[in-house]
């Protein structure tokens, strides 16, 4: 079974021009983008074509050390890092993937999902393809390098590829002499590209481009193809259609408050979501409190729309990785327990609107709730920045199936009664182009309407959630 459907990537690379260490730039990079995916990562760097990469399980710091960092020679890498909380979570399907054939070393990191995954790997297979993961990437990765011995280039390669893989990708090739960024035609997935003086970088956020201390050039478009080689960079925009259905839930949750998305800034969303909450859902209340890390900045919004204090209602324990990384439910109530901890004094005889940016199971919320009942808080009013999901995402953030989905299952009332809240309110699902000041609705929303931009062209991964 191909377990990529529920895989959060970062995806970072450089390619130099002027003789300076990358592999310390590699590290910054991928560790400002940490938050994307923490449970592998890896770095493969070319080194006059030859290629080396380090991989593990683990978080950038863990994987790398200063040792490691000082012995990864090279011109171009790319990095990666991972985050799934189903599927196989081994060795085998981190990332970048290196792969050897006829034209020399082909290495892929890929943050995204395919829609088309399992009917291309079955076509494959039965033309005698055989896969060593479970990732969809390797598909891609297969593509290309058989590709490329019918094209001229690589980035040709690439670009015929991309007419057969459909569904949300951020990708960087890098080969022996270049290195390729490719955005799917959709612009599900964010990718950015940046320079250091003539050396370009690449990065699924703005945040790791300013790890690095690299100027923000512009975002790879939806359907776009940079290439970098010797000669500086090209575009290919065979695969634009001028269309955008970059994901909502990028700026509601995944991405750092500190990125620009598109253009947009992520913590402006946010802000903004609060805002809108505020109108949308207000109460009688003494203080607000956002879920850390997820809720602060649509609590800051909150608090300014309605007049009332912002409070810092719980400490977090920064040292625990995201509850979703423990697969089984009652770890993850445990893990909500070790992490969050309220600050009594602050919520002890209030009524407090609490926001977190979203309800997948319920169960984190559920024991905020109670947290904060037991730490004194006289009502417990919750309030939520993004829509309920009620349909699963199959380009590449991890959003489940139905059967998993509280709101999928429950009614508002129903899910407030489930939550022990005193009320509960969410982010209409209208006003969802407000966070980025959007019109004319160039974002994916289909978590939260099942409205799926590309189901013209069938999403076969569908089959596996039924
Ligand atoms: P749950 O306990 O299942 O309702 O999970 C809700 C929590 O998970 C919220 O605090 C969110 O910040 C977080 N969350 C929502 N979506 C995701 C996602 N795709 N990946 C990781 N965490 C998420």
């Amino acid at each position: 079974m191909i377990g990529s459907r529920h895989e959060e990537c970062g995806v970072f690379g450089i390619f130099d021009r002027e003789g300076r260490k990358i592999a310390p730039l590699m590290y910054y990079g991928l560790f400002a983008l940490q938050h994307r995916g923490q449970e592998s990562c890896g770095i493969a760097i070319n080194n006059d074509g030859w290629i080396r990469c380090r991989k593990n399980m683990g978080l950038v710091s863990e994987v790398f050390t200063h040792d490691v960092i000082d012995s990864l020679e090279g011109t171009i890498a790319i990095g990666h890092v991972r985050y799934s909380t189903t599927g196989a979570s081994v060795l085998a399907n981190t990332q970048p993937l290196v792969t050897q054939y006829v034209k020399g070393t082909l290495s892929l990191a890929h943050n995204g999902n395919l829609t088309n995954a399992i009917t291309l790997r079955k076509a494959l297979e039965e033309e005698g393809a055989f896969f060593q993961t479970t990732v969809d990437s390797e598909i891609v990765a297969y593509l290309v390098a058989r590709e490329r011995t019918r094209t001229p280039s690589v980035e040709a390669a690439v670009e015929k590829t991309m007419e057969r893989i459909q569904g949300g990708y951020a990708l960087l090739v890098m080969s022996p002499k270049k290195l390729i960024a490719a955005r799917d035609p959709y612009g599900f997935k964010p990718l950015c590209m940046g320079r250091i003086g003539k050396s370009y970088v690449f990065a699924s956020e703005t945040c790791a481009l300013d790890a690095v201390g690299a100027k923000f050039e512009r975002d790879v478009e939806p359907g776009e193809i940079i290439v970098c080689d010797d000669e500086g960079i090209r575009s290919i925009r065979t695969h634009c259609r001028g269309i955008c259905k970059m994901c909502i839930f990028e700026y509601i949750y995944f991405a750092r408050p500190d990125s620009y998305i598109d253009g947009k800034s992520v913590y402006e969303a946010r802000l903004q979501a609060g805002r809108l909450l505020a109108r949308q859902h207000p109460v009688d209340a003494d203080v607000v409190i956002g879920v850390p890390e997820s809720g602060l900045d649509a609590a800051s919004g909150f608090g300014e729309e309605a007049g009332l204090p912002v409070v810092r209602g719980f400490m977090k324990n920064t040292y625990v990785g995201r509850t979703f990384i423990k697969p089984a439910q009652d770890q993850r109530q445990e893990a909500v327990r070790i992490k969050l901890n309220p600050v009594s004094s602050a919520v002890r005889g209030k009524r407090v609107v609490l926001i977190d940016d979203s309800i997948v199971r319920g169960t984190t919320m559920a024991n905020i709730v109670r947290m904060l009942r037991e730490a004194g808080a006289t009502e417990v009013h919750v309030r939520i920045s993004s829509p309920p999901f009620i349909s699963p995402c199959y380009y590449g953030t991890d959003v489940p199936s139905c059967d998993l989905l509280i709101a999928c299952q429950h009614t508002i009332p129903e899910i407030c009664e489930i939550l022990g809240a005193d009320s509960l309110g969410y982010l209409e699902v209208d006003s969802l182009g407000q966070l980025i000041g959007d019109t004319d609705h160039s974002f994916c929303d289909a978590c939260f309407t099942g409205v799926y931009p590309n189901v013209d062209t069938g999403i076969d991964m569908m089959e596996e959630t039924k």
